[in-house]
């Protein structure tokens, strides 16, 4: 099963990715976290990604689609795949078209008004990427799951957040027209609620896609 998540960021895609990845045994690709792990590392290509990431503009499409083709060639992809993340735009999705078959799309539908305190207040463990909100951790610094370190990301600061957002909606929400009239967009409702309660709508969607 090869799956898209899209909604926009702070939507909660990598939560349900890391779900989505745990339950039907497929492998999570985030190009964020690929981009990051590059930054990190100090590499060329994340030199080149930290000059666009810093200004919540995308990556470009040459760089980033390389990056997804060769990383789908890998043998954890022979179970499937989940991406998040990609495609961003409707060339990148295009250029998916050429070299993957993508069997469904979770689309996490969002009220845009919970989007900015999401992302200001994200805390990102960075052993197991694992998101918490602030509010929530009671001053707490490790993560609740493996005991990571927590961290805010550097784009999530107001002004980055308000380009992130307009790219998603000029660039990234077109896509799920480019889907829903492929008749493989899965839509979900995202909420103020806990993870669990959304991924029970996934996991619904799913099955029924797997049927
Ligand atoms: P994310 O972790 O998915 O929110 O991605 C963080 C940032 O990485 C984005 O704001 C973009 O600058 C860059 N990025 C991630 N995925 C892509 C992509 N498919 N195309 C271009 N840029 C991307």
């Amino acid at each position: 099963m090869n799956l898209i998540l899209l909604g926009a960021p702070g939507a909660g895609k990598g939560t349900q990715a890391t779900k989505i990845a745990d339950r039907y045994g497929i492998v999570h690709i985030s190009t964020g976290d690929i981009f990051r792990a590059n930054i990190k590392n100090g590499t060329e290509i994340g030199k080149l990604a930290k000059s666009y990431i810093d200004k919540g503009e995308l990556v470009p499409d040459e760089v980033t689609c390389d990056i997804v083709k060769d990383r789908l060639t890998w043998a954890d992809c022979t179970r499937g795949y989940l991406l998040d993340g990609f495609p961003r735009n409707l060339f990148q999705a295009q250029e998916l078209d050429r070299f993957a078959e993508i069997d469904g799309v979770v689309n996490i539908n969002i009220d845009h008004k919970l989007l900015l305190d999401r992302l200001c207040g994200r805390r990102v463990c960075r052993e197991c990427g694992e998101s918490y909100h602030v509010s929530t951790l009671g001053g707490k610094t490790v993560c609740a799951r493996c005991g990571g370190e927590l961290y805010q990301r550097a784009d999530d600061n107001p002004e980055t957040v308000a380009s992130r957002l307009a790219v998603y909606n000029e660039q990234t929400a077109p896509l799920i027209d480019y889907y829903e009239k492929r008749g493989i967009l899965l839509n979900v409702t995202g909420t103020e609620a806990p993870a669990e309660v959304l991924f029970e709508d996934v996991k619904a969607a799913l099955d029924k896609l797997l049927a």
